[in-house]
This record gives structure tokens, sequence and C-alpha cells, in this order.
């Protein structure tokens, strides 16, 4: 295994955080103390939501809105195959079909006039798998799904456009844009839910955790029933209205997040910081496109920085050159569509969605985090010069 000279992401913690984790862990509550209602509080203030549900996961927060959202068995909902797996898979949790559309080759997000030829030619975008069978659908179309892709809103207006045109809900797949805004609305708000995530490459973390918001107050009732074994307001502890799940965020997390989210505005900056290093050196290479900013970003919350390479230049060479040199990398993303148990049960191929598939052979990206120093920076851009001016790729 090769020595890394550098991590690929980390987390930007200070002693608030620890102490903050070292006080809980002092109490007998940790769980269901004071700290996930004050954590759930940040995000209504910091994006003006009226509730915030914390649960253990983005995942599970997406689960809960596909839930919430009344998606249920044989129904559909117009998503992007360009992103982390998860926010297709909730679908799948619930035997639903995620229905992909091909995005913009520009920032990765969802093709907004696709969105729209969709959701009114619903059987031309069906998986291929489904196709030409008697699969009834028109009227099992209920929502969806975009994704705010490295930290970019997705176009909103235009996807609640469709949304309004066909009566579907949209779930806002926020876990890279928190604190993003666009138009000046905050990322998560701008669906009828939003979901953000803190795995340790997010910008904040918790270690593991996610948060829902929305301004549906009968939705946060059942999603707070949900993520608690589906116990109702109520409800005494061995009472359950409905069949629900343990997706509680536990104290320490809670507590942990807290503390991050005072810093969130710090937080955002130090990681424009290195996101503008990275600009400065690399737009000078010749083979490297940086990343694209759309003018509605009013603020893009960078997640990860993934480069692209020339159509020409071989991306899997690089990168392999880039990790034995000590620099870790990875591709992104993955097409959706193309992993194994997607193909498989939809009959997905090569070549159904060829911007997703481009973006996904041309991506990588290189470390990044808010604590990286201008050093670390003009390390890694000057041993990528160096292997582009060796014409190794
Ligand atoms: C990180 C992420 C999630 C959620 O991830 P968890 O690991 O479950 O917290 C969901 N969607 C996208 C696009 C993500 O990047």
């Amino acid at each position: 295994m090769t020595q890394y000279k550098i991590p690929m992401s980390s987390p930007d913690l200070t002693d608030a955080d620890r102490q903050a984790v070292i006080e809980v862990i002092n109490t007998p509550n940790l769980s269901m103390g004071k700290w996930t209602p004050a954590f759930e509080k940040t995000f209504c203030d910091l994006t003006g939501a009226k509730h915030a549900i914390a649960v253990n996961s983005g995942t599970a927060g997406l689960h809960l809105c596909v839930r919430a959202a009344g998606i249920g068995a044989g129904d559909l909902v117009i998503t992007t195959p360009f992103s982390f797996v998860a926010s297709s898979n909730v679908m799948l949790f619930e035997n639903a079909i995620p229905v992909f559309v091909d995005i913009d080759p520009r920032t990765g997000n969802i093709n907004p006039d696709l969105v729209a030829d969709a959701a009114r030619n619903i059987q031309k975008y069906l998986p291929r798998a489904l196709r030409n069978t008697d699969y009834v659908i028109r009227k099992n179309l209920k929502a969806l799904l975009p994704v705010d892709i490295f930290g970019q809103p997705a176009d909103m207006d235009a996807i609640n456009a469709v949304a309004k045109e066909h009566g579907l809900k949209v779930i806002e797949d926020s876990c890279e844009a928190l604190g993003a805004t666009y138009k000046g609305k905050h990322a998560g708000t701008l669906g009828d839910f939003g979901v953000f995530a803190f795995y340790p490459n997010k910008q904040i973390t918790t270690g593991e955790g996610g948060v829902i918001i929305t301004n549906d107050d009968k939705a946060a009732h059942f999603m707070r029933a949900m993520r608690n074994q589906g116990r109702a307001p109520g409800d005494t502890w061995l009472q359950h209205t409905h069949l629900g799940y343990n997706y509680r965020i536990d104290e320490m997390s809670a507590a942990m997040g807290t503390t991050q989210m005072s810093r969130l505005g710090e937080i955002m900056a130090k990681r424009e910081q290195v996101a503008a290093w990275y600009e400065s050196r690399l737009s000078e290479i010749a083979g490297i496109e940086i990343p694209f900013i759309e003018s509605f970003t009013t603020k893009s919350s960078w997640f990860v920085y993934v480069i692209r390479f020339d159509k020409k230049i071989n991306r899997d060479e690089i990168a392999k050159r880039l990790d034995a040199r000590g620099i870790p990398v990875r591709p992104y993303f993955l097409p959706i569509h193309l992993q194994p148990y997607m193909a498989e049960k939809f009959g997905y191929k090569e070549g159904d969605f060829p911007v997703t598939e481009d973006l996904g052979k041309r991506g990588l990206a290189i470390p990044f985090s808010g604590v990286m120093t201008e050093e670390q920076v003009d390390f890694v851009c000057n041993i990528i010069r160096d292997e582009a001016q060796n014409g190794n790729w």
C-alpha cells in the first residue's frame, strides 16, 4: 500500500469540538438528550427552515424523506446517475424505481430540460428492463430527487417548475452542499425536503450523521416518529404507532455537530481558500479543467475538488502515477447506473447516460480539506505539473 504524503480529506476539528464530546460522555445522557435538539436548531437558524430532524446518516435522512413523500413499491422518482449511490439506493429500499436522466456537462448537476422531458414522457426514460413491459407507470411518478453535486446547488427553480406542473414532491439531496446558496437561498430549502450529511469528509462532521430540513409539519412529525422506532408523540417507550427505524443520532455526535456548526462560516471560508489556491495553480496546466461555478450559485460550499482531464489523457494512468508518488486520488463518480447491482436489476448498459459516463471517466478528486496548507496544495500541484510536463500521460 502507498504511504500517502497527504490525506485525501481531513475533518476540521478544534478543542471546542473535543470538549463538547467529553462533556457528553461525563453524563449518563448519551442519546436523546439536550444536544440533539440544540444541533437541530442550528439548521433552522442557518436556513430558516421550520423543522430540522437529526438522524444517524445522510442516507437515513434521504430514506425518511422517501417515506414521508409517500414513495412506495413501483413508484418512480426522477434522479441523477452522477451522484453518490445513496441518493438512488433510498428508492430501492422501498422497491421504488430511480429513473435516471443525464446531467449538465459543466457542473455535473441533473439537467433540468431532461427532467422536464422525462416528466412528460416517462415511458421513454424507464430503465431498460422495464421498457416494453405492461408496467403501469404514468400515475406512479411521485417525486424528483436532484443532488447538489460537489457543493453546488442544482438548478432548483427549473426543477421546481417541473414538480409544480406534474404535482411531484422534491427531495433535495444537499449532502454535499451544506451552506451553499442558490440565487441567495440556502441549499436544502429549495424543495419539499432537504438533507445534509456529516461523514468525516463533509464540510462539518459528526463522525456519522445527517439532518433533514422541511417546512412540512406533518412530514416532520412522521419523520421524528420514524427515526425513533415508530414512536409517535404520546407513545410510551414500548408503544409504537408505526413500523419505524432506529435512525437516531447519539448525543456525542450531536454535541460535536453543534460546535462544528458554530464555525460553519469559518470552515467554509477555509475550504474556499484551498479551492482558490488549487484554481490559481491548476488553471495554468494544459489538459486540465477546473470546476465550473454557475452564475446562479450565489455561494458554493466546497465539498471535494474534482479536476477533469482532456479526453486524450488517460485518467486512470495519471491516477496511478499520483498514487505512487504519495498523493491519494479518487475517480468521481463511478456512474450509479453502471454499479453492478443497478445494471443487473435494471439492464443498464454503457452508453445509456453519455455525459455522466464521460465525466465519470475524466474526473479525479484530489486531496481536499479546509485544513490543507498552501504548501500541501503546492506539493500536489507541482507533482501534477511535473507529470504533465513529462508527457507521462
Ligand atoms: C455523503 C452523501 C450522502 C449521504 O452519505 P452518508 O454517508 O449516509 O451520510 C448522500 N448523498 C450524497 C450525494 C452524498 O455525497
